[in-house]
């Protein structure tokens, strides 16, 4: 119901552009990157062929890693206005590209297709500090997290809490950053033993590093993280630039999420 009524309030454009096309136009679809395989097995990266780790796999604590888009133009701007302007529809929208993700390249061991097929994981997200969250009104991980719930039925437990409030990552360097980040989360519950972590971006993997360290501390045995994009250094193949075949309602998207 508020969604329809946003709709008429807010309509559904092109989030590149403002043309009348949901979430990406055709132009701006050919600017997205899917991150699709062949690649890198453990954290998605796509090369020209399969690998089993790579120079930007995150850190070890992720037993690995998905991301639907490289961070950067329409993506990023879709992401941004997640972030900053809160409207739910953009979760939504992006949920089927996470659940493609996993589902074109399963985890090993992780069968993660459609409703059930999960098997014991439980989803839950990277959560902001207090703070953060009342300022902002929500919290963008959480929104996503609950879209993709909602999607395929995994489980969803909130697990973490996080106790220190960081400055802007922006500002420091990868050390302080890290030393920042440090006793950040806190397990609020027993996590399972498979736990998927979602985030909106990874960057260099130590914010979602941290939460998984903590889980595996509260007892959880594999962590991995699933986020909407990704930046990257260096190119990316040509593969990941197909924009016709991968638009939801295309062939592809409908085989995919036909239940
Ligand atoms: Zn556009
Ligand atoms: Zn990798």
């Amino acid at each position: 119901m508020l969604d329809a009524v946003l709709d008429v309030l807010y309509p559904r454009k092109c989030v590149g552009c403002g043309a009348p096309r949901w979430p990406f136009c055709a132009r701006c679809w050919t600017d997205v990157a899917a991150l699709s395989p062949p690649g890198c097995e453990r954290c998605g990266r796509p090369l020209e062929t399969a690998v089993s780790t790579c120079r930007d796999c995150p850190p070890g604590a992720l037993r690995w890693s998905r991301s639907s888009f490289l961070y950067a133009g329409p993506a990023r701007h879709v992401l941004m206005r997640l972030k900053f302007s809160g409207m739910r529809s953009i979760a939504e929208a992006l949920a089927p590209w996470m659940l493609q993700a996993v589902a074109r390249s399963p985890p090993r061991g992780w069968p993660m297709g459609l409703r059930g097929d999960s098997s014991q994981a439980v989803l839950t997200w990277v959560p902001l500090g207090r703070r953060r969250k009342r300022e902002r009104g929500y919290d963008q991980a959480e929104v996503l997290c609950r879209a993709l719930h909602r999607l395929t039925g995994w489980r969803l437990q909130r697990l973490l809490r996080r106790v220190t409030e960081t400055p802007p990552q922006a500002m420091r360097s990868a050390r302080d950053r890290k030393l920042a980040l440090r006793g950040a989360f806190r397990s609020v519950a027993a996590p399972p033993y498979k736990v998927v972590l979602v985030d909106d971006v990874l960057t260099t993997g130590a914010t979602a590093a941290e939460c998984a360290a903590e889980l595996l501390r509260a007892g959880a045995g594999e962590v991995g993280v699933l986020t909407a994009a990704r930046s990257l250094g260096g190119p990316l193949p040509a593969h990941c630039y197909t924009p016709a075949g991968l638009q939801p309602g295309s062939v592809v998207a409908r085989e995919m999420f036909s239940r």
